[in-house]
């Protein structure tokens, strides 16, 4: 595996799930990580037990990756914390499922907010410091449901597909400064989020799996590693899916 020593990372979402699977990794090849979440309650301990085994490896930021001021203000500190970044992950997502007959505008708005402008809001707080930064990358993690849609997600499925399109705009628009930005489609991955599906959709979604099973978080976090390498510099606007070939 590579080795990020000298790399600063910030990975959003990473109190728990596949982001927390990314923070462990990235500290383990020797980065420095900014573990952001909701909450302190999840992102806490995670930069906690980090320190424990890599003294001065992470730090937690609570912050709602929605609120542009608020992400602005979390990113200058992340900076004079750490003096510069190399690799963003844009992994902080939300579901609020139901079919569009139910579904409220609030609903509507909260995962747009978080799942796409928070992606936005973290660019701009960091692309000048990555500009200047050695091998920069930016990494969102999308999601199958952004290529193919699905019945009862219309929200997460604009808001995947739509970072899809931010990710390409992005690879174009910072790619004179070598910044290389990807997006990464999970297919369905053991998590807190998918936890919560019902029995009968589980089975569904398992018969569409030609691979026949669920993802782990550790194969999302792998593909992020190689996407944030120095190996896979010529790699941009690309979206990869990891999805037991759900996809293809
Ligand atoms: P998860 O277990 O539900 O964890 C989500 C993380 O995002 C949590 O740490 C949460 O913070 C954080 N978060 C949510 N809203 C936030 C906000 N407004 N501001 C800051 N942080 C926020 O999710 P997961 O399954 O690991 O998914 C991670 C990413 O992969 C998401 O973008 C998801 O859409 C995508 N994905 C997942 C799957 C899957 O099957 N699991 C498939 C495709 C794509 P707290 O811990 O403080 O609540």
């Amino acid at each position: 595996m590579s080795s990020f020593e000298g790399k600063v990372v910030v990975v959003t979402g990473a109190g728990r799930g596949i982001g927390r699977s990314i923070a462990e990794a990235f500290v383990k090849a020797g980065a420095k990580v900014a573990v952001l979440s909701r909450s302190e309650g999840s992102c806490g301990p995670v930069a906690e037990s980090l320190n424990q085994q890599f003294p001065d490896s992470a730090k937690s930021y609570a912050l709602d990756v929605a609120n542009f001021d608020e992400v602005q203000t979390v990113g200058k500190q992340i900076l004079a914390d750490f003096g510069q970044v190399n690799i963003l992950v844009n992994n902080a997502g939300v579901t609020r499922d139901g079919l569009l007959m139910r579904m409220k505008s609030e609903d509507w708005d909260t995962v747009l907010d978080t799942n796409l402008k928070g992606a936005f809001n973290t660019v701009k707080a960091f692309q000048r410091s990555m500009m200047k930064a050695a091998d920069p990358r930016i990494i969102n993690i999308s999601s199958v449901i952004g290529l193919i849609g699905n019945a009862g997600q219309a929200n997460y499925a604009a808001s995947k597909a739509g970072l899809i399109g931010f990710t390409k705009s992005v690879a174009r628009e910072l790619s004179g400064r070598k910044v290389t930005c990807n997006a990464i489609a999970p297919g369905f991955i053991k998590t807190d989020m998918t936890d919560q599906l019902d029995e009968k959709v589980r089975e569904g979604i398992l018969s569409s799996i030609p691979l026949g099973d669920f993802g782990a978080a550790e194969d999302v976090t792998a593909l992020t590693l190689f996407l944030a390498s120095a190996e896979a510099r010529y790699i941009t606007g690309q979206v990869v899916a990891t999805d037991g070939g759900m996809t293809m």
